[in-house]
Formats: structure tokens, sequence, C-alpha cells
């Protein structure tokens, strides 16, 4: 029987070298180069002679962009090892790009390797995963994020060029990336789900202005790395991604992978978080003994590993369904761990911040950030309400309305049948009495 909570011993030293390699050689630059868009700037001298030798180290080991299938040319790890892999990576903004697989480039890699052209291959893909460049990922408007029914960005052709026309926002690192991958609409009379498609639109393109570079909560206003992007540009008929209409086939392979590995990087920052309150909770003295001896601080501890467990449970589960290949199964797996993430990150860090007090709310430990996140990560592809509804709507797949006036279960005439089962031993245990 196959029920088994343990690595294969050789990928258990896999990671047990990725654990030491990521704390001793990558943690520390995240105290170092820690604005955001450091990871993403692929032409910052001083970070990439600290990153090269790591990044050849990762290649030398054959950890070098593991999320890449086999049958696209990668490792063929699978989704079980990447998650185990991202639990180690979560705990450093540096470590995704190290090991070459940071969204949304591993995202992006993945539907060029699926859908992209020979050409498309060599001329995106080659160098995205060579660590050469970044991309971006364009696809949520200013009007609509969650509804794609409302989009209005459009292409459409003229003669042998696409024209593409639009305003696009929140498309992450776009100041930094070579190229973008673009959804528009590109047939308006059929419904959104057909008549959407992908272009590859390389950033220096003529017409993409930049309207503003939004950042995040605290940021300073218009130093972001969240591009807010007006396209009027013409592209050459090459750069369509995939089929016409294609987009959300390809979008879909985009994201679940991508989710999982977000989640279970989720899972390293916050068992990180449960080490910081439970190593506060033994130091802090107060009112007579360490906090670690108050009940409420011990509820606070036994409920954060509760919730780590679990959710990192269900994490691996969905990395298995994923793996199985069940694509309807996958979806409301997926969409559970992406409900789980902000809520798991909220809880956790929350109390890992309130046991440490002010020095938890200051900027001298990394929980006030960390806790700040959570929310952003209930957004971020997609609000928790659409993920909510994706899952309902798999589960009820596998019911019906129940026959007539009540529930399947509905007592009376349970316990009428019931008897009628038992009728022989019920008139034997009367007539004993
Ligand atoms: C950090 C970050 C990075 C991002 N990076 C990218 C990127 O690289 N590329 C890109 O294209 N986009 C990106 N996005 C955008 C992201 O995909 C959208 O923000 C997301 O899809 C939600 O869209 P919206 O912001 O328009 O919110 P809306 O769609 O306006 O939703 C706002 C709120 O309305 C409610 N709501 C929405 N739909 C429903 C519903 N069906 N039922 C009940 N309530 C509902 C929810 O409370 C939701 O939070 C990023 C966002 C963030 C925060």
């Amino acid at each position: 029987m196959a029920w088994d909570f343990e690595t294969e011993p050789e990928f258990q030293e896999k990671l047990e070298w990725m654990d030491e390699f990521v704390r001793d050689e990558i943690e520390p630059m995240d105290l170092i180069w820690n604005h955001s868009g450091d990871v993403f700037d692929t032409k910052n001298p001083a970070t990439r002679a600290v990153i090269a030798p790591l990044q050849d180290e990762v290649k030398k080991r054959d950890l070098w962009a593991c999320h890449i299938g086999p049958h696209l040319g990668g490792k063929g790890f699978g989704q079980v090892k990447l998650a185990l892999m991202n639990e180690i990576l979560g705990r450093s903004s540096w470590a995704p790009r190290v090991f070459g697989c940071q969204a949304p480039d591993s995202g992006n890699a993945e539907i060029l390797a699926h859908y992209g052209t020979d050409d498309q291959k060599k001329r995106f893909l080659e160098p995205l995963l060579n660590g050469d460049i970044v991309s971006s990922y364009s696809m949520t408007e200013p009007q609509a994020g969650s509804d794609p029914k409302e989009f209005k960005c459009r292409a459409f052709k003229s003669g042998d060029e696409w024209v593409l026309e639009g305003e696009k926002w929140f498309s992450s690192n776009a100041r930094l990336a070579e190229f973008l991958i673009v959804m528009a609409v590109t047939d308006i009379d059929v419904p959104i789900h057909q008549g959407a498609s992908m272009f590859l639109v390389p950033t220096d393109t003529p017409g993409i202005e930049f309207i503003r570079h939004v950042g995040l909560g605290s940021e300073e206003l218009g130093e972001g790395m969240h591009g807010y992007i007006r396209y009027d540009c013409r592209l050459p008929e090459e750069n369509l991604l995939g089929g016409p209409g294609q987009a959300f086939t390809i979008a879909q392979t985009r994201l679940g992978g991508g989710r999982v590995h977000h989640a279970m990087r989720t899972v390293g920052q916050v068992k990180r978080a449960l080490d910081m309150m439970c190593e506060r909770a033994l130091s802090r003295h107060t009112q007579g003994s360490v906090l670690a001896q108050k009940q409420s601080i011990q509820n606070m501890i036994a409920d954060s590993f509760i919730e780590i467990e679990q959710f990192r449970l269900l994490v691996l589960k969905t990395a298995w369904v994923i793996d199985r290949g069940d694509k309807a199964e996958a979806r409301k797996y997926v969409a559970a761990v992406k409900v789980q993430t902000p809520k798991v990150m909220t809880d956790i860090a929350g109390r890992a911040l309130h046991i440490h007090g002010s020095l938890g709310a200051s900027n001298e430990m990394p929980l006030a950030k960390l806790w700040a996140q959570a929310p952003i990560m209930g957004i971020v592809d997609g609000p928790t309400e659409v993920h909510r509804v994706t899952i309902a709507k798999q589960v009820l797949k596998d019911y019906q309305p129940s026959d007539g006036l009540w529930p399947s279960m509905h007592l009376p005439p349970r316990v009428v049948a019931a008897r009628e089962k038992f009728a022989q031993h019920l008139e034997l245990e009367i007539g004993n009495q």
C-alpha cells in the first residue's frame, strides 16, 4: 500500500543540500539587496557577480529550472518534489532566482515551452531559462481583473501584422522585463474564453507606454514594480503565442503549478515565523514567567503548529493530484490551496508578530513585513472569493439533489429500514427481556 510521508533518500539528500545552501549562501543576500525589483534586475553587476557562481553550483547539481517538465526538455521532478523544493526556497526572495524558478518567469517559461514555436523558444525561452533576462505577464486591466469578460485590450489583424490596442494594469516587473506576454481579445463575437489570444511583446516595441510604475503598500509613489501600461503597437504575425483564441488554455497551464509553489513557499515562511514565535516565547519573561508558560501563548503555538501541518499536507496532496494528471480534481485542490495561503499567513505571521510585541511590529524583525504580504496573497492570481466558487462548483459535481422532500440522511425512514434489517435480532432481544 503506497501511503508514505517520507521523501526518498536520494531526493532527501538534495533537499538537505538545498537547505544549507539557501541558509548560508542566499539568505544573506536578502539583508543587502532587498528593494522590490532587486531580484529581477538582471543588469546589476554587483548582484550578477554574487549569484552567477551560485547559479553554476545549482546547475552542476541538476537543480536548475526544475519546473520545466521532461517532455519540454526539463528535469521532470513532478509537482511533489517541486513543492518540497519550494518550501526551502520560500525562505529567501533571492532563492527562486538562484534556482531559475522565480515567478512570473517560471510560469512564462512553462507556457513558452508548451506553446512556443521553435523560433519563439530560441528568441524568448532560451535567454529566460538561462537567467539572462526577465519577463512580465500582462493580463489584468485597470477596469477588470478577476472578471475577464470585462477585458477591453484588443488585437486585430492588419495585413500580416497584429495591431495591439489597450491598457494593462499591475504587470509585475514590466519595467525590467525584456518581453511581456500580453492577453488581448481577438474575436469579439465569441465568449472571451474562446476569443482571447496571447502575444509575445518585446518591451522595446514602439507604441508601449508606461503610464505609471505602481508600487505596493508603503513603497514610494510611482517607483513600484507593477506596470500600468498602454499598448498601441504593431506586432509581426509570428508573435502570436499558441493559436488564436487559446489565451485561457495557455493561462491555465501557467497557473496550476505556480500556485502550489507559492503555497509551499508560504509554508517555508510560516514555519520560520513559528520558529521565531517559539524562541521568543521561551526567552521573554513577564509577570513571573516566560511567555511559553502562559496558556494563551501555548494556544497560539499549538494552533500555529496544527495549521502549518494541515496546510502543508493540503499543498503536498495538491501537488500529488496534479502529478496524477486529473485536471478537474487538480483545479479543485489548487483553488483550495490558493484560498488557504493568505489565511495561514495572516494567522501565523500575525501571532508571531503579536508575541514579539513592539519588536514584532518594528522594522527590526521580518514579521510585520511578512504579515503585510498576507492580504496581497489573497488577491494575486485572482481573489479568494473566485477560488471559493471554483472549489464549490467542483465539490458539488459529486452530488445529486435528494429524491423527494426529505434528505437522504433523514432519520425516520432510515430507522424503519434498519429495524427491518435487524428484525430477527430485535425480536430475540424483546423475547429475552
Ligand atoms: C502583487 C500583485 C502582483 C500582480 N501581478 C500581476 C501580473 O504580473 N500580471 C497581471 O496581469 N496581473 C497581476 N496582478 C493582478 C491580479 O491578478 C488581480 O489583482 C486579481 O486578478 C484581482 O483583480 P482586481 O485587482 O481587478 O480586483 P477585482 O476583480 O476588482 O476584485 C476586487 C474584489 O472584489 C471581490 N470580488 C471579485 N470577484 C468576485 C466574485 N466573483 N465574487 C465575490 N467577490 C468578488 C473580491 O473581494 C476581490 O478582492 C497582480 C496583483 C498583485 C496584488
